[in-house]
């Protein structure tokens, strides 16, 4: 089918949800994608920040293929052995006794909350059950985790929300330790607010933070669906700041491409959930969590990947502070942990995004301002010099544009 027509179909059969570029992606290898045109990206979007191990990892197509012609669904009625030795992996490499699969980052903390008040209900008093979240964070689109999620453009138009939130300031000490009454129950946050701008907390916030929930009896939900899997050069982001959380939710990366989303969580906490107070149909199903599986040990072979992760994201966030320093009236900051990287600009990232999609690479912008990168933890240097390059070819014609007061598109 001719492109115009695809697209022309899309928009006709599709509810508007997305802002969607205008190709069609058929086909992904390692870090490359191509478009119905035969075109080929660099990808440094990843699914955002899901396809971990690149495009169509052998490890994963084989593990499906297997598992599709083995066993596909069957429902939680029954014991899962996909589902148990996932489980077991997860246990084995966090601070988690137990774990609940469902589908999505939104669900895995749909189902964080419940249980934070399930367990508050059973150990303290029917009236506390308040949770603080962060201004500016993100934890998915379901009515509680949107309104967990501290952004009131989400938010609008979906009133009224879930009762029991409480929303401070990220990276504040003062305000959550201020927030925090009889009713709290537990603390909600991601330790680096991915969707909200890459932002990365300032020195021992999540330590103190940490301290903070056990002094007050609190739960410490942590919302690593974005940072997990060995995005920020650990398999979990709670492993670089010394802490330990009592509940984590993961998604994004945890099948590799597939949708499967898993709170993790100790045996004390996780007592207070019984057979029939949560579940979920396609939770952990065979075929995704054989997908999860075959991620997750490819993530851990050796610690080859996590150390690749920490050199590649160390390399290009040098090579993006070099472009900052050229051009500091463009680019306002650039942060980053492992292959979690953002680039804050002091204008709107949105014509920047469309240049590097001309040129062959998918890059991603978040918060108006934030061009984000998450691109497979696979990536190499050469891959990143392409783009660095690019960014900054696009960067130096924008601001010549600018200078000759001719701004606009930058085709
Ligand atoms: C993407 C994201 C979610 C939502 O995940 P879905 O799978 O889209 O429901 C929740 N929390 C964080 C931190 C995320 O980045």
């Amino acid at each position: 089918m001719e492109i115009a027509k695809i697209i022309e179909e899309s928009q006709r059969f599709l509810m508007n949800t997305y802002n969607r570029f205008p190709i069609v992606l058929v086909k992904g290898r390692g870090t490359r994608v191509w478009d119905s045109e035969g075109k080929e990206y660099i990808d440094f979007v990843g699914g955002v920040a899901v396809n971990v191990i690149g495009h169509c990892h052998p490890k994963i197509v084989v593990a499906l293929q297997k598992q599709a012609q083995r066993l596909i669904h069957v429902s939680n009625f029954y014991h899962i052995e996909p589902q148990i030795k996932l489980a077991k992996l997860l246990v084995k490499n966090s601070f988690a006794e137990k774990v609940f699969f469902c589908n999505s980052g939104a669900e895995a903390n749909e189902a964080a909350i419940k249980l934070a008040r399930k367990y508050s209900k059973t150990f303290f008093r029917e009236d506390r059950y308040e949770i603080i979240s962060t201004l500016n964070s993100f934890h998915g689109r379901t009515f509680a985790s949107l309104t967990a999620t501290g952004q009131e453009k989400f938010q609008k138009g979906f009133e009224p929300l879930l009762p029991g939130f409480k929303y401070v300031p990220f990276d504040n000490i003062d305000a959550l330790k201020d927030t925090i009454s009889s009713k709290t129950c537990a603390i909600i946050l991601e330790p680096i607010q991915g969707e909200g701008g890459v932002k990365i907390p300032s020195g021992d916030y999540l330590k103190r933070v940490s301290q903070i929930c056990k002094e007050n009896k609190l739960l410490l939900i942590l919302d690593e669906v974005q940072t997990g899997m060995g995005r920020t050069g650990k398999l979990f982001a709670y492993e670089h700041y010394g802490i330990k959380p009592d509940i984590m939710t993961i998604a994004k990366g945890l099948g590799g491409g597939v949708p499967i989303g898993a709170l993790l969580t100790t045996e004390k906490i996780a007592s207070v959930f019984e057979p029939g107070t949560h579940a979920s149909t396609f939770g952990g199903n065979p075929l995704v969590c054989a997908a999860a599986i075959a991620t997750l040990e490819t993530i851990l072979e050796d610690g080859y990947l996590l150390d690749h992760c920490r050199r590649m994201g160390k390399y290009f966030l040098e090579k993006l502070v070099k472009i900052k320093e050229k051009y500091p009236e463009i680019v306002y900051e650039v942060r980053g942990k492992g292959l979690l990287i953002g680039m804050e600009l002091t204008m709107e990232g949105a014509s920047i995004v469309k240049a590097c999609l001309e040129r062959g690479f998918l890059i991603n912008c978040t918060a108006g301002k934030v061009l984000r990168f998450t691109p497979p933890l696979i990536i190499v240097e050469e891959e990143i010099d392409k783009l660095t390059i690019t960014l900054k070819e696009i960067i130096e014609q924008y601001r010549e544009k600018r200078l000759f007061n001719t701004v606009g598109s930058l085709n």
